[in-house]
């Protein structure tokens, strides 16, 4: 029997910079074996998840061996049934990933095979990066600023090796093994609306660069706009290597919207950094003091807001974006955010599990970081006193109303003079286009002047805490 690399992936469904896979063909015959590990990711991912699997499949002539569970059993059984040279993986600090990967560390030691680390997820290790004190940044500027950009250049990508794939003694799972799909199958419109494979992160990147970049730094603001990259379910799932992408921004020649769509990367970089420094980041508040915040919690409202049928057509857009496609902008994340957590006054934590379930880039790191910002509870956070305005908001970032109208298409025929507060208008007016506030739109569910003003009063309480 000839000896053999194994390459276990937890992320990072790629073949090109995947620094695992390629210094393990580098170093010889190679097996790759995806290992599931009994993820906790919610119901949207195991759809992205599925598909990339079915694609990075098919990129190794099938030859992906497919595991559910990395235990001590089947480890045994793979040094049984075939002869293991060295494993290689790409480091994860996600904890389930991380729990896998330590796990495999363990074995190799116990078993006296060498395993190899890589760093895939961030630019940046986050040890490499702390104060002149030694302890952890906790402001994004000066943690980019100074702490990241001349630190290094991040490592350029490696090539893609050439792929031949060994097959694997042991049993590997089916893909439907994982029971990823749901029972009710709601996925099948949204994942029409994209091409969830290693292949289409890249045509959505090129989109991105001939369409999107010299406008980003402006036009990333507006929800109807296509000015944003729409990467980050690929940068997730690792379907696009986070180095590349740096690399070839860096490579435009626009420098003021590439400086800037590189400092978003920045702030990606900081929720990963913020979430391998403060472990419970996804369930306790950064900020101690908002343990004692009054949340409320309304079981109806809350529906409300996940259905999108909260009365505020920006914030109904949001979320029917979010239901309908898998995604959400990220300056409707905000209003939505906010509207949640300051006019609802309802626990950060709630819409952070939402989210979890409904994106497909659902992200440990900066879903719980951004959560966490906008309730104004996390680090580097938005001062409680900031309260989207919804109304002002839409009126500024949706101007034409192209949004509201795409995913509340019950105010479609609304004038743009009473489309951001449609309760203000008189009622015959919005009969004359079809629309009755509680039978075709809902009502506000909240009075915003009032709510934001119970919102000033509590976060002011917590402030003298
Ligand atoms: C309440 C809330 C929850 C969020 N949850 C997630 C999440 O689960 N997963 C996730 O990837 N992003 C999350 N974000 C951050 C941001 O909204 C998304 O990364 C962005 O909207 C993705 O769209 P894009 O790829 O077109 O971004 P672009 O504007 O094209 O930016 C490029 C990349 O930069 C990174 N990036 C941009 N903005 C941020 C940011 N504020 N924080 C961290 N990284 C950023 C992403 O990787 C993104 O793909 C959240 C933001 C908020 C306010």
């Amino acid at each position: 029997m000839s000896q053999k690399n194994i390459v276990f992936l937890f992320n990072n469904l790629r073949v090109s910079d995947n620094p695992a896979l390629y210094h393990s063909i580098k170093d010889g015959d190679t097996s790759v074996i995806y290992n599931y590990g009994n993820q906790n990711i919610g119901a949207a991912s195991k759809v992205w998840l599925h598909h990339s699997l079915i694609e990075f499949k098919k990129q190794l002539n099938h030859a992906l061996n497919i595991q559910n569970d990395c235990s001590e059993e089947l480890l045994n059984n793979l040094i049984k049934k075939d002869k293991i040279k060295s494993i290689y993986l790409n480091r994860s600090i996600t904890p389930d990933q991380a729990y896998e990967m330590k796990k495999i560390i363990e074995f190799g030691k116990n078993n006296e095979i060498p395993v190899y680390c890589y760093e895939s997820e961030s630019l940046w290790h986050p040890d490499e990066i702390h104060k002149n004190d030694g302890t952890p940044y906790k402001v994004f500027t000066p943690f980019y600023r100074k702490g990241c950009l001349p630190h290094s250049v991040p490592r350029k990508p490696y090539p893609t090796p050439n792929l031949n794939i060994s097959t694997l003694n042991i049993r590997s799972l089916n893909i439907e093994d994982l029971n990823l799909l749901p029972s009710i199958r709601w996925d099948k419109q949204l994942v029409d609306l994209w091409d969830i494979s290693e292949e289409g992160a890249h045509k959505q990147l090129n989109e991105f660069i001939e369409v999107g970049l010299t406008n980003y730094k402006e036009g990333r603001n507006f929800p109807a706009k296509p000015y944003i990259s729409k990467l980050s379910p690929y940068l997730h799932f690792g379907q696009l290597s986070i180095n590349e992408l740096w690399h070839i921004i860096l490579n435009q020649e626009d420098s003021k919207s590439k400086d800037h769509f590189l400092s978003e990367l920045g702030w990606r970089e900081f929720s990963i950094y913020l979430l391998h420094h403060f472990k419970n980041l996804q369930t306790e508040n950064f900020q101690k003091k908002f343990d004692k915040f009054p949340w409320k919690y309304d079981e109806k409202t809350l529906q409300n807001w996940q259905k999108g049928q909260t009365g505020i057509p920006i914030v109904d857009a949001g979320m029917r974006e979010l239901y309908t496609t898998g995604f959400m902008h990220n300056r409707s994340r905000m209003i939505v955010g906010s509207f949640l957590v300051k006019n609802l006054l309802i626990d950060w934590r709630h819409g952070e599990r939402w989210f979890w379930d409904c994106l497909f880039d659902a992200d440990h790191a900066s879903n719980s970081a951004s959560w966490q910002w906008v309730a104004g509870s996390g680090a580097d956070a938005a001062p409680y006193f900031r309260i989207f305005n919804p109304v002002t908001q839409a009126a500024k970032f949706d101007p034409d109303g192209e949004y509201i109208k795409k995913y509340v298409p019950e105010l479609k025929k609304c004038p743009l003079k009473y489309l951001f507060a449609p309760w203000e208008a008189p009622d015959h007016e919005l009969r004359a286009f079809g629309i009755i506030l509680g039978e075709t739109y809902p009502k506000p569910i909240v009075d915003l002047k009032k709510s934001r003003e119970s919102a000033l009063e509590a976060f002011q309480l917590l402030k003298q805490t």
